[in-house]
């Protein structure tokens, strides 16, 4: 150390010679030698001021966290050039007009007399049913025609939807925020809870809340899992890690609650989360994570026993989405099929959503999420004692809510009971199985993963296949089936409306290859959902590509 010193204190005053001799040789010194200490000060306010104010008015969004540095200066450039740019902006507007035109003239197509004002008297009752059976005739048409993928899930029996119809009408006028004035339509609620949650694992007692959705039901688990990292752990700037085929639930969550959504990859040949990458992205603000039983875009299920034990370990949340497969998959094991655990009997499951509107077979407008303790659940709970309107409190988003939804869940489950839930389930799985394997059998297309539960996604082998075109073809056959991306594919929803007419999807897609495949250049831009994706996913700013969808709202909205 003795010896060290002089030597490092020799070679420090070496450098510093060496440094001064480069800074005179340099043309700066020219323009220094007449700088005093008043230039300086002044020069170092402006800088000051200008930095502040750039500080103030300047505003850089956020990067999102699954955003590259590049894609995010990328975006910023874009959105630069359209907010500031002369001409730009009056282009993308007026191309938002267009699209707005465009799917206006489509809703028009289905749109019968218009009524713009409140008739000046009432319109008497003969007339409108007239008008109720119009409707139903042409609209039954579309729904009804057992070549459309999810969204009606009941079985096609008219004596039980006549039935559901009877029973559900008494509640209509019903209001179960009043519990004292509807204590049937709360008693009902309480026990579609049991009832749900006795079938997730939960024997004893059921801890749960009935929503209108599965929207609702995930919006409520991220809120509750929010504001528990918030109470329990000081967490204030929460994130949750999803599987990138998670619901659009999710994202709108990290929205609505301000939650950071962190988007784990996707195993390109499972099409199950990549847990190593999930893992990676959980740190000490990370409240839950989330596995799809199945995700909807795919239908293939997540490792649910890996993400369990990494929930455990890390001492967060697991959510489990069974939204769309719960009735399915809870019944699967009575029919000798074997999931894996992926209720409450496996330790580090914390929530699970699942849908009686969907394989539930219950009218829409209800779904159930349930939470593993009364701890989480009351962190989805909403009350207020000193409210001047009185102390109030409602378990989900509602406040005054109407009773149909709860009547419909309950009077379903009771009237299909347990034994004909596991034959609905068995043909819906034996179908998606059928139907995974005959299409695996065409050479040009793939099966996304190995769907097991109730929907199949393929996509193309073939460059000059855009899957897309195989939807446009579908879709002038009468099908209403999904086009999904990342990537590219065709996905349907198996239902009980549906299953009887696999045969015919299958024949049909086939056609449309066959007839792409005479004609590929025709083809090649996908049709419609083709060209939307196309342009989507040229904007580099998925916010803005996210605004243009409004407009279709905008026109959804519109009479
Ligand atoms: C349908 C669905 C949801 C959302 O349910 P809604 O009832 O449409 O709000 C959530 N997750 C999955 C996997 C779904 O399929």
């Amino acid at each position: 150390m003795e010896q060290l010193l002089p030597i490092v204190i020799r070679e420090y005053n070496v450098f510093k010679q060496y440094i001064k001799e480069l800074y005179k040789q340099t043309p700066i010194q020219e323009y220094t030698r007449s700088f005093d200490v008043f230039d300086t000060a002044v020069l170092v306010s402006i800088l000051c001021v200008s930095g502040l104010w750039a500080l103030r008015n300047l505003k850089f969004p956020n990067r999102d966290y699954n955003q590259s540095l590049f894609g995010y200066f990328k975006a910023q450039i874009f959105l630069f050039l359209v907010n500031y740019c002369p001409g730009v902006n009056s282009y993308i507007e007026k191309k938002k007009q267009d699209a707005l035109q465009s799917f206006s003239d489509s809703m028009e197509k289905m749109t019968t007399k218009k009524t713009l004002k409140l008739p000046d008297n009432g319109i008497d009752t003969d007339t409108m049913m007239e008008k109720l059976e119009e409707w139903i005739e042409r609209d039954s048409k579309n729904y009804g025609s057992g070549k459309v993928s999810g969204s009606l899930y009941v079985m096609p029996d008219k004596q039980f939807i006549k039935n559901a119809q009877d029973f559900c009408k008494h509640f209509l006028y019903s209001n179960p925020m009043h519990a004292d004035l509807w204590p049937a339509t709360r008693q009902m609620e309480a026990e579609v809870i049991r009832m749900t949650g006795d079938l997730f694992g939960q024997e004893k007692e059921s801890i749960g809340i009935v929503t209108t959705g599965g929207t609702e039901s995930i919006l409520l688990a991220m809120l509750a899992y929010r504001n528990w990292g918030e109470s329990q752990k000081g967490i204030s700037q929460p994130n949750i890690v999803i599987p990138e085929t998670a619901h659009a639930a999710f994202y709108r969550a990290g929205e609505y609650f301000k939650i950071q959504v962190r988007i784990a990859k996707i195993d390109q040949s499972t099409f199950q989360v990549d847990v190593n990458d999930l893992r990676s992205q959980i740190d000490s603000n990370t409240v839950c994570i989330v596995g799809s039983l199945p995700n909807f875009g795919f239908g293939t299920c997540d490792p649910i026993e890996q993400l369990a034990s990494i929930a455990k370990k890390k001492k967060i949340g697991l959510h489990i989405d069974a939204c769309l497969g719960g009735f399915t998959a809870i019944f699967a094991k009575e029919h000798g099929v074997d999931l894996g655990k992926f209720d409450f009997t496996l330790d580090g499951v914390t929530s699970i959503s699942c849908d009686q509107h969907k394989h539930g077979l219950a009218p829409k407008g209800v779904s159930t999420v349930l939470f593993k303790t009364k701890q989480l659940r009351e962190h989805a709970f909403f009350s207020i004692a000193t409210w001047s309107g009185g102390a109030y409190a409602s378990p989900s988003v509602q406040g005054s809510k109407c009773g149909v939804g709860v009547a419909g869940a309950w009077f379903t489950l009771q009237s299909i009971g347990k034994k004909k839930y596991i034959e609905y389930s068995k043909k819906i799985m034996d179908a998606t199985q059928s139907l995974a394997k005959q299409l695996s059998e065409i050479p040009e297309i793939k099966v996304c993963g190995k769907p097991q539960i109730n929907c199949v996604t393929f996509m193309s082998k073939e460059n000059w296949l855009n899957v897309y075109s195989i939807h446009e073809i579908l879709t002038h056959q009468g099908w209403t089936i999904s086009s999904v991306q990342k990537p590219a594919g065709i996905h349907i929803s198996l239902t009980q409306q549906n299953i009887g007419n696999l045969k015919q999807y299958v024949h049909d897609i086939k056609a449309a290859i066959d007839k792409i495949k005479a004609n590929p250049s025709e083809y090649q831009k996908g049709g419609e959902m083709g060209t939307l994706y196309g342009t989507t996913q040229k904007i580099p700013d998925s916010k803005l590509a996210g605004q243009a969808l409004k407009v279709y709202l905008d026109s959804l909205l519109k009479i």
